[in-house]
Parts: structure tokens; sequence; C-alpha cells
């Protein structure tokens, strides 16, 4: 994500803490496949992947291999029926397992088309099928819900709800870091992926656009359309994207022949036509120093929010209205940051929330460099003036890739990562840079990675090892000296 340079948000409704509710579900006689003991002792699956900042997001026993998600959306912040199939594949014995789901309300859940016992508590939604799951079994959990399009969560960074995020005639998803919870149950934690249907039925006079391409758009009766979308690519859950409202399709063609698709509110298409247009020079820019673009296609939508920040949601950056309609320089720098996280966040993944320094300091460090070439403010610059701030950040925030605030969007994972890289860069000179970037996105491209990953990746691209410069720079109490320049120096630290 970004933060809008000119936007800001008011106050927005926040969602009360959520529901503890206990129900048991019924449904047709039990068809699961699996007997007791085969593949082991059935056992509970984790509840969470013990993440460092959110111990209980994602879920352990199963790996998703497709999400189908049925939205019988109806009207803007108009509660509406929801449908999601989820088909996994058990990675032991499982006696039971844990979705991440919070809000809505929910209806059945059945597991192979059977009975299942389900209980919420927290934001788990703890699901005990009529018979055990034997490890290495494909398995299929349908959930019923009666979902809630106002449903949102305030983080403290004092600009950014997240969740579903009314507009005045549809919505819009924000679901990072951790909201996708409260669209559809899901494996909620940036290093599990998996492909997403989406089917979305909406009044005849709007458009539903999603992640991925278009797979079908089908009349139905009562003046509604069912709009079939599919990721084509694994997707993390908290850069799924599905939008309704007024829409324009305005389409144009990218670097290598890439499609690029915006949907932008009718009333927008004029006034952001010209900053839009500007996508596929920025493709070009970033394909020369990246490499291959990591996705079959691209495009902005165009928020009509008073959202305060823009997501990388895969293949389809939401970008505020407010974003694109100031200054050309602000407008670059919101649309670079989130194209880089296509290459940075969303093709390679966050192995854990602390490893966020890679997504959001290559995503500014991108946005910085290409402002910094094209009238913005200069990089360096920038950067020294991160480097002065950065040991009160180090106490504030924690360092780089070690986060100490619940709240982990403050500026040591903006500014405070991409100076950890421009670091790197003082030190092995461009060219090895460059080596090393194209090395950490052809080898962990549809995966999960993480900062030693990095470093390791770095080490070997380099033909150094560079642990002992880079480890105090993203670990350390201290800021190191920046290579090169001698005369940089920090502040001291307040409080
Ligand atoms: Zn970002």
């Amino acid at each position: 994500m970004t933060t809008s340079v000119t936007g800001r948000r008011g106050s927005r409704l926040v969602l009360a803490a959520a529901i503890v509710i206990t129900a048991t579900l019924t449904g047709p006689a039990s068809r699961a496949a699996s007997s007791a003991g085969a593949g082991g002792t059935p056992t509970p699956g984790a509840a969470g992947l013990g993440d460092p900042m959110f111990p209980l997001d994602g879920n352990g026993g199963y790996h998703v291999g497709r999400y189908t998600l049925d939205f019988d959306w109806q009207a803007t912040a108009t509660p509406f029926e929801a449908k999601a199939v989820i088909r996994a594949t058990a990675t032991q014995a499982l006696s039971r397992f844990d979705l991440d789901f919070a809000g809505n309300t929910l209806h059945t859940v059945a597991v192979n088309g059977g009975t299942a016992t389900a209980v919420r508590t927290g934001d788990e939604l703890v699901v005990t099928p009529g018979s055990p799951i034997r490890k290495g079994a494909v398995f299929t959990v349908t959930v019923t819900y009666t979902a809630d399009p106002t449903g949102m969560r305030h983080r403290d960074d004092a600009i950014e709800d997240y969740g579903w995020i009314p507009t005045p005639d549809g919505t819009v998803l924000y679901p990072q870091p951790n909201g996708a919870k409260m669209i559809f149950p899901a494996d909620d934690h940036p290093s599990r992926r998996a492909p997403v249907t989406f089917h979305i039925s909406a009044p005849s006079g709007l458009t539903a656009v999603a992640n991925g391409t278009l797979v079908s758009r089908q009349p139905q009766p009562g003046g509604r359309t069912r709009w079939t979308y599919d990721s084509e690519q694994p997707i993390a859950a908290q850069l799924v994207q599905m939008a309704i409202g007024t829409f324009t399709e305005v389409d144009r063609t990218g670097h290598g022949g890439i499609p690029i698709r915006d949907y932008v509110p009718d009333a927008l298409v004029g006034p952001t036509h010209t900053f839009r247009g500007l996508t596929p020079g920025q493709l070009s820019w970033l394909r020369q120093r990246l490499g291959p673009y990591p996705f079959r296609r691209y495009g902005v939508l165009v928020g009509d929010t008073d959202l305060g920040a823009a997501l990388e949601t895969q293949t389809l950056s939401l970008i505020p209205a407010a974003d694109l309609l100031g200054t050309r320089v602000d407008a670059e720098r919101n649309m670079v940051h989130e194209l880089t996280h296509q290459w940075f966040g969303d093709s390679v993944a966050l192995r854990t929330w602390s490893d966020l320094w890679l997504s959001e300091g290559h995503a500014r460090f991108y946005e910085r460099l290409y402002s910094g070439e094209h009238g913005g403010d200069s990089f360096e610059a920038a950067m020294r003036t991160a480097y002065e701030a950065h040991d009160q950040w180090r106490h504030d925030y924690g360092a780089p890739a070690e986060p100490t605030e619940p709240d982990l969007f403050k500026r040591m994972r903006y500014d405070g990562s991409a100076l950890v890289l421009y670091a790197l860069r003082e030190r092995v000179g461009d060219a090895a840079f460059q080596k090393i970037e194209r090395a950490w996105l052809s080898t962990y491209r549809d995966r999960a990675a993480g900062t030693r990953d990095y470093v390791r990746t770095a080490s070997k691209a380099a033909g150094e090892d560079l642990e002992p410069f880079l480890n105090p720079w993203l670990y350390g109490p201290k800021t190191p000296p920046m290579p090169n320049h001698p005369d940089w120096v920090t502040t001291p630290v307040q409080g």
C-alpha cells in the first residue's frame, strides 16, 4: 500500500469487536471420504501459522487449492447472501481445522457436502467434519453466510480502514493486512496463496470486476447480471480485489503486449485520463530494471472513495481518485509504487509480516527512483532525509526486518526500508544490485520468501557474503554508516 499524498479519509464506522457465536450446523448425510487413523491419528489443524505479528492468521493442517466465491450483491451497504467453496488438501490427518473468518452472519458449514460442526471464536471459524480427513485427501468446505459490506476495521496509523469499503454506488475491497477474513472465510496470511474464482451477481446497470480475467458475463432474471472472474494465478487473500460500481472499462496495451484494463467510475474517466495513460511507460521502465512483468494483465481500479491509501491488489491496483486528480509527480509516485508491488509482494509473496520491508521497501525504492528521474524529488536527498530519521524510526517502530509495533505500516517499512536497499546498492554498485533484484524475482516468482532468503540470494548474486553488511541494517539497534556517504548522520534518538 501507499498512503495518499493528497487524500485523507473522514471518520468511518468501525466494526465492533468480533462477535463470538457458537452454532452447530447439520447438512446432508456425511460423505466424508476418510477413515480415522489413515495417514496418522487425526489431530486438530493449528489455529494459526504463528506469524510474529499476527500469530492466529493463516491455518495449519491443509493447503487451499482454490477458492470459489459467490456474491449475490444488492446495493451499497446492504447485506447480501454469499457462499464460499474452499477446495483444500490435508497436510496432516485432521480431526478439525480452522478458517479465518470475521464479521458477517454465518449460516451453514459443510465438509464434502456433509455434516460439520462450526464454532466461531474470535476471528477463527473452527470446523469439525462429521468424520476425520486423512492426510493427503482433497476436501471441500462450503460456507454460506450473509455478507456485511460495511464490515471494516481500523488501523492505528490513522489513515486506514480496511475490509469492505462502501462507495457511493457500490463497493471496493481493502483487505490488507488481514481483512480478507471479513470478506470471505480464508487462510488469511500473506504466505498462503491460491487461485480464486469470483461469481458476482449485481444489478445490470453496474459493472463488477475482480482480479485476473473476465470469464463470462451472463444476464439473469430480475434485471441482474452474473459476472465470473478468475485470478489466473494464485493470490494471497490480502491482495484480493472485487469491486462493483458504475465503471467504464478503459483498455490499452502495455510493454510486451500486456493488456492493461482500467476500471474507472464513469464521471472520472476524463479527469483521470492523462495520469492513467502513464501506466504503459511505467511498466516499460520497471520491466527494464526488474525483468518480465509477472502476471498476464494489469490495470488501475479508480476508487470513488475518500480512501487514504492505494493498494497493490493483484493485477488490478486500487488507486483512490484523489491520487489521480492532483499533481503528476504525486500520481506517478502512487502508480509506480503499486505497480512495483506486482513484482514485490504479489509475485514474490511475504513469508511473514515481519518481512513487509521487502515489499514496501522495494515499492518505495522504485517509486522514488522513478520519481527522481521524472521531475520529482531527488532520490538521494530523500534517502539522506530517511537516514537522518532512521535511528528514531528504529527506536519507535523496530528495525526494518523486525517490526515491534502491531501496526506495521510505519515509515520504517517505507523510506526506512528503501534506505536498506539504497545502502546495498551503494555497497555493491548498480550492476550487482540489479543482478540481485532479478535473481530474487526469478528465484521466488509465485512463491513466498523472507528476509533470510533475500540476504542469501543477494550474497549469491553478488558473489560475496553480504550477511555481515545487511544484518546490522536489518536487525541492529543502530543504523550503520552509509557507504560512500561518510557525511550522512542520524539525528539523536528522542524518548
Ligand atoms: Zn505499498
